[in-house]
Order: C-alpha cells, then sequence, then structure tokens
C-alpha cells in the first residue's frame, strides 16, 4: 500500500522522507501551519520554546492535548532562562510594551534551527501570517527574521507563502506552491475555513496575550530595569512583577501587596532578601518592601498595605516584620483610601 503521506497528490512525487519542525504556539495558526506541511506529505515534528510568558504548566497541558488531537508528536524545549536576555536587551526595540517581539521570533527560530539540525530535518515551518501583527509581522520583518535566525529559505510559512519570496522546500520540490496559502492580515475568517476544511474542530481559544505586551506590566519592568539594573531582573523578579498591587515610594523603596490569598502565598514564596510584612490579628495582603527602606519607610510600606485589610472600625493595626530572619512587630494606621500619595506611587496606574 502507498504511503498516504507521500505521493499523495498534495505534495511532490518522492522515495526520501522530508521532515519539518513545526513551531507550535498552540494557537490555532500553528496548527494549521504543521498540518498543511503534514498533508503535504512532510514528517513533522511540533517543536514549543518554553519561555516565562509562554503560559506555565496548564499551557503546556492544553499544547499537549492539541498536539495529540492533530496525531503529531511534539517536543518542548525550556528556553526560560536564555529568554530573559532577549527580553533585556532586543536589538529590534520593544512594541507597546517590553514586548520584543521580533527578537523572540528569530530567538525562537534559531531554537528550532538547532532543534532541526538535531532531529535531521529539513525545514521550519511557522504559523506566522503576513501582516497580522503590525510590527512583528510585516513584509520586511518576515525576511528579517528568516536571514536573523539562520534559517534563511530553510523558513516556511505555509499560510502566507505564496505572498513571499519561495523557499527551498519549494524550489527542491517538497512542497508545491498550489499546497500553500496566501492569507494576510488580521482576520481570522481564511483560518477558520482552513481549521474546517482539514478538519480541524477543537482548537484552543486565543489565550490572554502575552503580559510582556501589558501596559502596566511594562511599566513596572521599566521601573525594575531603572532601579535594580537590566541584570538583576531574573525569573523569579519578572515573576514578582506580574503579582500584586505595586508601588514605588522612593528611590530607594518599592513596596508589592498582595491581593488574595493566592498571590500572598506567591509574594511569602518569592519574599528572598526582601523585608516582609504580615497582619497579626487582621486578615490583610502579605507585603514584600524591597530596597533600603528605613524603619518609617516599613512603617509606611505597614500602613499602605493595611489600607488594603479587613480593619472594619481599627484604628491601629498590629503587623509583624521580617527582615533578614529578625522578626518584630509594629503598630501602624492604615492609610486612608483617599489619600492621594496611593495613586502616584502606583506603578502603571
Ligand atoms: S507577544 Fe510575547 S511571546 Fe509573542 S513574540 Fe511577542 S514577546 Fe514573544
Amino acid at each position: 500500500m502507498k504511503d498516504s503521506r507521500h505521493g499523495n497528490g498534495l505534495g511532490a512525487e518522492r522515495s526520501e522522507s522530508i521532515r519539518a519542525i513545526a513551531a507550535f504556539s498552540g494557537g490555532l495558526d500553528s496548527i494549521l501551519a504543521g498540518t498543511l506541511a503534514h498533508r503535504a506529505g512532510i514528517d513533522i515534528i511540533l517543536l514549543h520554546v518554553k519561555h516565562l510568558w509562554s503560559g506555565g504548566k496548564e499551557a503546556e497541558e492544553r499544547l499537549r492535548a492539541a498536539a495529540a488531537r492533530v496525531g503529531l508528536p511534539l517536543r518542548i524545549v525550556d528556553a526560560t532562562v536564555e529568554h530573559l536576555d532577549v527580553v533585556r536587551h532586543p536589538r529590534h526595540g520593544y512594541g507597546v510594551g517590553v514586548n520584543p517581539c521580533v527578537d523572540c521570533h528569530i530567538f525562537m527560530l534559531k531554537i528550532a534551527k538547532r532543534v532541526m539540525e538535531e532531529e535531521g530535518a529539513h525545514f521550519v515551518v511557522t504559523g506566522e501570517v503576513l501582516g497580522q501583527r503590525p510590527k512583528s509581522q510585516h513584509y520586511k520583518a518576515l525576511l528579517e527574521v528568516a536571514e536573523e535566525s539562520g534559517l534563511g529559505s530553510r523558513l516556511v510559512r505555509p499560510l502566507s507563502a505564496n505572498l513571499l519570496p519561495d523557499t527551498l522546500p519549494v524550489e527542491r520540490g517538497w512542497l508545491r506552491r498550489e499546497n500553500l496559502l496566501s492569507i494576510q492580515g488580521r482576520g481570522r475568517d481564511a483560518q477558520l475555513t482552513l481549521a474546517e476544511h482539514l478538519g480541524i474542530r477543537d482548537f484552543p481559544q486565543p489565550a490572554g496575550g502575552c503580559l510582556l505586551t501589558e501596559k502596566v506590566y511594562a511599566a513596572r519592568v521599566r521601573d525594575a530595569f531603572a532601579h535594580v539594573g537590566k541584570a538583576n531582573v531574573g525569573v523569579e523578579e519578572f515573576e514578582l512583577l506580574g503579582v500584586g498591587r505595586h508601588f514605588r515610594l522612593s528611590e530607594d523603596v518599592k513596596v508589592v501587596v498582595g491581593r488574595d490569598e493566592g498571590e500572598n502565598a506567591t509574594l511569602a514564596r518569592l519574599a528572598a532578601d526582601r523585608v516582609r510584612i504580615d497582619p497579626v490579628d487582621i486578615m490583610g495582603p502579605t507585603v514584600l518592601v524591597e530596597g533600603a527602606p528605613s524603619d518609617d519607610d516599613l512603617a509606611l510600606a505597614g500602613a499602605l498595605g493595611a489600607r488594603y485589610g479587613d480593619h472594619a472600625g481599627r484604628h491601629s493595626i498590629r503587623l509583624k516584620v521580617l527582615r533578614s530572619g529578625a522578626e518584630k512587630t509594629i503598630d501602624v494606621v492604615p492609610l486612608d483610601p483617599a489619600d492621594p500619595r496611593i495613586a502616584a506611587w502606583r506603578l502603571g496606574g
């Protein structure tokens, strides 16, 4: 019996097995691109590059399930630490937030190239669509990304390939132009129609988006870069910047206030060498203070945190302050919620 993936009328007739790595974010476009190439007779290995903003364990489970549904093998590469340097020092700059999308794509594709070589694959496929993102997926950016990743013409974007220069797989006859598409722009209709056509019905809905693109998070990251230096913002610091309310009280003092029990637990886990303040006899937030706070700063940070505690009818609140392993208690008066300093201190509004 003939192998249905080779010489099936979709791809070119050949005896050699052609393999490709398909970059897999878990989104519909990457599923479509990998599936299109697979239906054209290419052996596909899906590749997901994990980083701090790629969604954690739940996202990983969703990816595994999506890969299993389309019946393609999945490799996950954890690039959490290396990816931080892309965010700290993007050569192509940031988008609306601190999202270095062009550099991020190049970084991912350099890893895809490495995996392509390790797996003895011939090329790399992505679900990028021409013009879908104004800053990182316009014509010139797509060509730049192909060049700078080192993939050059071994990078195929099946969804927009017929609007882009020919690639090696087309020149060699591994893929036919008639099996590649000309989708462009931000609309989703063409992808939804294609999903229907390919029988892909159960696909993940777009996630909330990358935290690096968010205004509030970006303001906190910029503040951290300016005050502690880019090199000192590591995995835990970036994680902490996404938790709680953040306030800069002065050049030397920053305060983070938990918003619920889950965040209080995260702040406790990330306390490290920061000062930690917890209420003694009311329900209220855990507070972290970083920098070089004086005793007055700690009292102010405690009063700020207590403003968000459950202190109905009480004037003075007792707090436990843990600093460098030493514990003491202080009494503070919660700040008035209308105190204008609160809004002025708040990072990112
Ligand atoms: S949105 Fe975030 S994860 Fe996606 S390319 Fe941009 S920086 Fe990278």
